[in-house]
């Protein structure tokens, strides 16, 4: 049972939905009212760091974008080190580099070679789980570093996309679910 009972329906009446965003077809969640009420937003972090407190988690990895938002403080909330995961040609030095399809083409995502290693426990974070193409890619990338993949959190469970399927053995847990 979760310690804040209401914050999944604060987050339904919060996170706004705006159609045919950024194409056609498309209900995008949009998160940044959460941002804009610090008492929501700090007891949407605390609840996405809650299931992790005795995971023995010593790296959040933060998915660029939004995933930063809520990574870098569920980091603090853990105590453990921020590892930004971003796209390609940000990070300027040595980097593990992960590519994923996407409906039309591929992304790339990438960390520091030298960001975790063996012998680390892993949180990845992203603000939404839909095909679940990216957070796959997260945990090929962590597979590479040699460190253990704990799980991944999400604010957003888009229910009726496949990243179940996609995470497939990864313990996933989720704020609000579509
Ligand atoms: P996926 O790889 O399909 O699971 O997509 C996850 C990424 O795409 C996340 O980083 C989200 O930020 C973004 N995303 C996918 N679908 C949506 C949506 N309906 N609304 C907002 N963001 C989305």
């Amino acid at each position: 049972m979760s310690s804040d009972p209401t914050l999944a329906a604060d987050l339904t009446r919060t996170i706004l939905t705006v159609s045919d965003f950024p194409r056609p077809g498309v209900s995008f969640k949009d998160i940044t009212p959460v941002l804009h009420d610090p008492a929501l937003f700090l007891r949407t972090t605390t609840a996405l760091a809650a299931p992790w407190q005795s995971a023995g988690i010593t790296h959040v990895l933060a998915i660029e974008s939004r995933g930063f938002l809520f990574g870098a403080p569920v980091a603090q909330h853990l105590g453990a080190a921020l590892v930004p995961v971003r796209k390609p040609g940000k990070l300027p030095r040595a980097r593990l580099t992960e590519s994923y399809a996407l409906e039309y083409g591929t992304d790339t995502l990438e960390c520091h070679v030298d960001a975790l290693g063996a012998g680390d426990r892993a949180l990845a974070i992203d603000d939404v789980l839909a095909t679940g193409g990216t957070a796959a890619a997260v945990v090929r990338l962590v597979a590479r570093t040699g460190a253990t993949l704990a799980g991944i959190a999400a604010v957003i469970d888009l229910s009726f996309l496949p990243w179940r399927t996609a995470l497939m053995g990864v313990r996933t847990e989720t704020l609000v679910r579509y």
